[in-house]
């Protein structure tokens, strides 16, 4: 099976897609969809992602679990406390650009256990450090903020990555300015499943 270029969706037709298919995870109406054999085939030479998540490594936020997803639907990069070196943004440019995946959404999440460590110090040895030192300025911008400082502070963060690839150069700022991606922060909870979209 070949796919038509015709069916690539647009920014907002994928955030669409995401936030139906978290719907579905948190009703446990799952369709599990594009996980058979079929699916794995038609994809063996080619891959069309139709979003790019950037989240957390923590194990209990897996994105193609959260958003009923299956193979090629997502292009997925994971590191602690969702931070950016030009390493991550190397591979999200190539889903971006090259993919031409036409939304990505940085996607923090609730009890954060990086945000955690950047506050208390708990658990910051070797190179844990690193992270840490890249979650300081959500953290003081949360500082001031009523309510739970560790879920304040990953909100904080989630939105300072996302101005970050918003703002990023040459590649994905380019992208954003000829509309052809959208850079959406969101954030999981942990208790209930559920996604919300944060204003940016
Ligand atoms: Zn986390």
């Amino acid at each position: 099976m070949h796919h038509s270029k015709v069916g690539i969706i647009n920014s907002d037709q994928a955030l669409k897609q995401l936030i139906a298919g978290n719907k579905r995870y948190v009703a446990s109406r799952q369709l599990h969809p594009n996980q058979s054999q079929q699916r794995r085939t038609e994809l063996s030479n080619d891959q069309q992602p139709f979003a790019v998540i950037l989240g957390c490594a923590d194990s209990r936020v897996p994105p193609e679990v959260i958003f009923d997803c299956g193979l090629g639907d997502l292009f997925v990069v994971r590191i602690a406390g969702h931070v950016m070196n030009d390493l991550v943004l190397g591979s999200i440019e190539y889903a971006a650009n090259h993919l031409h995946a036409p939304l990505i959404m940085v996607l923090g999440h609730s009890k954060c256990g990086s945000v955690q460590a950047a506050i208390s110090g708990v658990g910051v040895v070797g190179h844990i450090a690193r992270l840490t030192e890249a979650i300081q300025p959500a953290l003081h911008e949360a500082q001031e903020q009523p309510g739970d400082l560790v879920n304040n502070a990953a909100r904080a963060n989630t939105k300072i990555i996302t101005e970050q690839l918003k703002c990023s150069k040459p590649v994905l700022s380019t992208l954003v300015r000829e509309g052809k991606l959208k850079v959406i922060p969101a954030f999981y909870d942990l208790d209930t499943g559920v996604v919300e979209i944060l204003s940016d």
